[in-house]
């Protein structure tokens, strides 16, 4: 049986630590188990699926609904006829130490996204040219029915930091074909030396915000608006990186927002450019 709680503060399962209270929150303790409780769920329940939540940003009156939490529960990790097949709440950093360990190559970029397989697959996460979508063989998706279908890439849309897929259906496992070879820790550890120079990492954030607009980028558009240390209440421009938003310890969800829309419209009247949003934002105002 899995674990269900009531009035969870959401602050606790968001890389941001803001956001209101979900009113329903359930750790299923497997697959199986996670099916039997959809289809126990009253069919007009809202459902949200959260994995580390460093994609999200939840508003401070929190969801109405259930959230499923799937972080370290979906958590099964092995190596099955020459492909890494990973439950959907293992981190990804784990998945690409053990494919490394184990002398597989291609899947090092996983190691600089703080989220799981599941928001890897939902968000198409990528770094260093690596993206989610390149590497995976097939997946396991479950829909509200409880139901477990077996999906190819080719089922999918799939762009940059996107993946239109089925509402309501939920990503349980993939499976990750790499190819054999040396060095992948090596590059792991290279590539985090990188993201710690580059990267606001002491303070509360989501990663990048908005998504880089063809043939440009957006923490340059932001920086040239001169918005770098902008603050509305606790939220802040990163000064170390333009298109980080950082919490600086006492922010709201609502600051968070209304700098993101601040820095929407200050960059598209100063350079014709719309910012798009990378990051998700769920839940009801306060
Ligand atoms: C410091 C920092 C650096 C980052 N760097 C990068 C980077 O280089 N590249 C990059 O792409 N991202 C980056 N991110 C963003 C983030 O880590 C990724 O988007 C990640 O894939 C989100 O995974 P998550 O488990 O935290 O998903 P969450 O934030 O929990 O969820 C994100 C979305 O995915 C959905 N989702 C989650 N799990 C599932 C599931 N099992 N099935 C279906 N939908 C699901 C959620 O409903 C939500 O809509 C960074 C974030 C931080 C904080």
């Amino acid at each position: 049986m899995g674990e269900l709680v009531h009035a969870e503060p959401m602050n606790r399962h968001t890389s941001w630590r803001v956001g209101g209270n979900a009113d329903r929150c359930y750790r299923p303790s497997g697959i199986e188990d996670l099916s039997e409780f959809l289809r126990s769920l009253p069919k007009e329940e809202p459902v949200e699926v959260v994995g580390l939540g460093s994609n999200l940003l939840v508003r401070d009156g929190g969801i109405r609904g259930t959230v499923i939490l799937m972080h370290k529960v979906l958590d099964r990790l092995c190596e099955e006829d020459g492909l890494i097949h990973a439950q959907a709440g293992v981190a990804c950093a784990k998945v690409a130490r053990f494919s490394a360990q184990r002398e597989w190559r291609g899947a090092e970029f996983l190691a600089g996204i703080p989220g799981t397989i599941g928001g890897a697959l939902a968000m198409n996460a990528g770094c260093y040219g690596g993206e989610t979508w390149n590497i995976v063989e097939k997946v396991e998706a479950m829909g509200r029915d409880g139901v477990v279908k077996v999906r190819y890439p080719e089922e999918y849309r799939i762009g940059y930091r996107s993946v239109v897929k089925p509402a309501q259906e939920w990503f349980v496992s993939a499976w990750f074909r790499l190819v054999p070879g040396k060095g992948g820790m090596d590059e792991i550890r290279s590539m985090l030396k990188k993201r710690i120079a580059s990267q606001p990492l002491s303070f509360p954030n989501a990663g990048s915000v908005f998504r880089n607009p063809e043939g440009n980028y957006a923490a340059r558009l932001i920086e040239s608006c001169g918005l770098k240390g902008k603050k509305m209440g606790g939220a802040m421009v990163s000064e170390k990186h333009a298109n980080f938003i950082v919490n600086t310890g006492t922010a709201r969800a609502s600051d968070i927002e209304s700098l993101i829309e601040f820095v929407q419209e200050k960059v598209l009247k100063e350079t014709g450019i719309r910012l798009e949003r990378e990051v998700r934002i769920i839940g009801e105002a306060a």
